[in-house]
């Protein structure tokens, strides 16, 4: 058997870790996309989570994002606060924008749309857990912010996204971003990272976005090793 680089030693145990967490939820481990979050790390380290197998991934700097991609047969998905000024580089460059949050957000995502002829997917991302210093529309707020939006994108809304509060149980965050989904229709729930994906499994996560599992951790020279 060949060797193995570190990121797909990584994924091998994260897939089986998938794999089990979705037959004890009871469901296919295909209907749930795993997201590489490769921000901070070089582009080698993409490459090899491709080599590795995986198609998807998540930066969320944009700036960031256009040093590696596009790269041919990945697609990128971007995940972090999108600001306003960023949008029209994210439409051009991005398969999904998973951070719409906000109505200036979106008119500057719906201009750009127009302007290159291709509108990415896009999920609403909801500060599940009403945190001040967090990104997402608020609980409040979701309902009618996720039906203006699929007003005005139709189709390409996807789903929802959030990230919950650190430092607690997740799991009663992971069920309320599903049941919001379910109460509109939409299929794709991105939830669930490095620390908790198994509890986001549990709950309906459709996608995952994993990356210091996969990469290694976040920090000056870690990701050159990691690789
Ligand atoms: C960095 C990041 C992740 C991945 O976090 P890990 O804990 O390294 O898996 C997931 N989602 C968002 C929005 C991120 O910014």
């Amino acid at each position: 058997m060949p060797d193995l680089s570190p990121i797909a030693r990584n994924l091998e145990t994260i897939r089986a870790r998938i794999a089990e967490a979705a037959h004890a939820a009871g469901r296919d481990p295909a209907g749930i996309t795993l997201i590489a979050v490769s921000k901070t790390h070089p582009q080698p380290a993409v490459l090899a989570a491709m080599a590795a197998g995986v198609r998807v991934f998540g930066e969320n700097r944009v700036q960031e994002a256009a040093e590696k991609f596009p790269i041919a047969g990945a697609r990128l998905r971007i995940i972090g606060g999108l600001q306003t000024n960023k949008a029209e580089q994210a439409v051009r460059l991005a398969d999904a924008i998973d951070s719409l949050d906000r109505p200036r957000l979106a008119d500057a995502i719906a201009r750009a749309a127009e302007a290159a002829g291709r509108l990415p997917e896009l999920l609403v991302q909801v500060n599940i857990g009403d945190e001040p210093q967090k990104s997402g529309v608020s609980t409040a707020e979701a309902d009618s912010f996720i039906r203006a939006m699929r007003a005005r994108f139709g189709e390409a809304l996807k789903g929802l996204m959030c990230i919950p509060p650190a430092a607690k149980d997740p799991a009663p965050h992971f069920r309320r971003l599903a049941a919001m989904a379910d109460a509109h229709g939409l299929p794709v729930r991105s939830m669930g990272m490095s620390g908790d994906y198994a509890a986001a499994i549990a709950a309906g996560a459709t996608h995952l976005r994993i990356g210091s599992a996969i990469f290694g951790q976040r920090g000056e020279n870690a990701s050159l090793h990691n690789i």
